[in-house]
């Protein structure tokens, strides 16, 4: 790795740097026994963005650990959404058939403490190499179903750029993969890592697509604004996940601001907001459904359709994610339907459906 890319990567503070923060009595009470278990890793200008004298600042709350992380309910998993039985080969989940998921590394900048892959982020030989990921790359050749690879992992923009150019340069040789998604939280914990060498190392002949990971409007810095800049300059699409998190951004207010500062601002495209996963010890962020489906409504009466993203769950045991709604169909009897608009007003809607056309062949 090149020296200028190395110094971004120094600037990552682990648990014994964390306790020379302003953490409460409870926060440093409980480093130690955390850190056992789960990793704990923020980039600097991360934890600059915390206000210390709030105990429930809501950056605060995703990357300093809590004690309640290790109260862990019987129906919480190590692999929450069964992606091992979906892994035919080490760093491959193959679930969909025409999209499969590639783990370059299992490393992130920031350990996201609501993050449902913390305990596969703690495997030893989560590092990057070429050998590595060999049967991978000849498993993603043998699928001539395929047509879009997802990096995800871990963070795929932790390993260099020269890494980054040679894995894209090899799946560029796989003739039916025509698109490289890349899901990173990079973008916004560790801007300085997005360069124009970097955008040099992806680009090619295949469509690259960004998806970000934001879960807060003040995660949005103009650091943050100007990487994504250089993403979309680089012709690169630009979609943004964010997790629904209890105290962090589980009201109405805190997601209208997120979804229109994403859109306007990093001009990336709300794409899903995530039911919290059953990971272990994720208890203390998982609003309810009921909740989720209820925010959704309320956030889509008052935002631009480019705004609104779609609430997914994944299912348990790798069943894959479903839409979550709120659906508008009050109900239909023949071709009589009814619909609750934005105002949350009833309308019938007959449907008119041409008999000719039905039965033409
Ligand atoms: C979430 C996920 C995808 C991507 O699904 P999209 O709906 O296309 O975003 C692909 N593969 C696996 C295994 C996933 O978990
Ligand atoms: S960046 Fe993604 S993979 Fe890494 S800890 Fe956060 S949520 Fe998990």
């Amino acid at each position: 790795m090149k020296i200028k890319e190395k110094k971004i990567f120094q600037k990552i503070e682990n648990a014994d740097h964390l306790l020379g923060y302003p953490l409460s009595e409870q926060e440093r009470a409980c480093m130690r026994h955390v850190s056992n278990v789960f990793k704990v890793n923020v980039p600097a200008c991360y934890l600059d963005l915390i206000d210390w004298n709030d105990p429930h600042d809501p950056l605060r709350k995703q990357v300093v650990p809590s004690e309640k992380e290790l109260e862990w309910h019987t129906k919480e998993s190590k692999d929450p959404i069964g992606d091992r039985i979906h892994s035919p080969v080490p760093r491959i989940v193959h679930r969909y058939m025409d999209r499969a998921l590639l783990y370059p590394t299992l490393q992130c900048a920031i350990t996201c403490r609501h993050c449902f892959r913390k305990d596969s982020l703690n495997e030893e030989d989560g590092f990057f190499s070429q050998e590595i990921l060999e049967p991978a790359l000849s498993y993603l050749a043998s699928r001539t179903q395929i047509c879009e690879v997802i990096l995800s992992g871990g963070d795929p923009l932790m390993i260099s750029n020269t890494d980054l150019a040679w894995l894209v340069r090899q799946l560029e040789k796989i003739s039916h993969l025509r698109l490289v998604r890349i899901h990173t939280r990079i973008p916004a914990v560790l801007p300085q890592r997005i360069t124009r060498d970097m955008v040099h190392a992806l680009r090619g002949r295949l469509m690259v697509c960004i998806v970000t990971h934001i879960n807060h409007p003040r995660e949005i810095t103009p650091a943050n604004i100007k990487a994504c800049r250089i993403l979309r300059e680089a012709g690169f699409m630009l979609l943004n996940q964010s997790v629904l998190l209890k105290g962090v951004n589980d009201d109405a207010d805190t997601l209208t601001t997120l979804f229109r500062d994403v859109t306007y601002e990093l001009g990336a495209k709300p794409y899903y907001l995530h039911h919290c996963d059953l990971g272990r010890g994720l208890g203390h962020f998982r609003t309810s459904i009921e909740t989720g489906l209820s925010l959704m409504e309320t956030v889509r009466g008052e935002l631009s359709g480019i705004c609104v993203p779609q609430y997914v769950l994944d299912l348990p045991d790798g069943h894959g994610k479903v839409p979550l709604g709120p659906s508008y169909v009050e109900g239909h009897e023949a071709h009589t339907w009814l619909f609750r608009n934005h105002s949350g007003n009833r309308h019938e809607y007959e449907e008119i459906v041409s008999k000719k056309s039905e039965t033409r062949p």
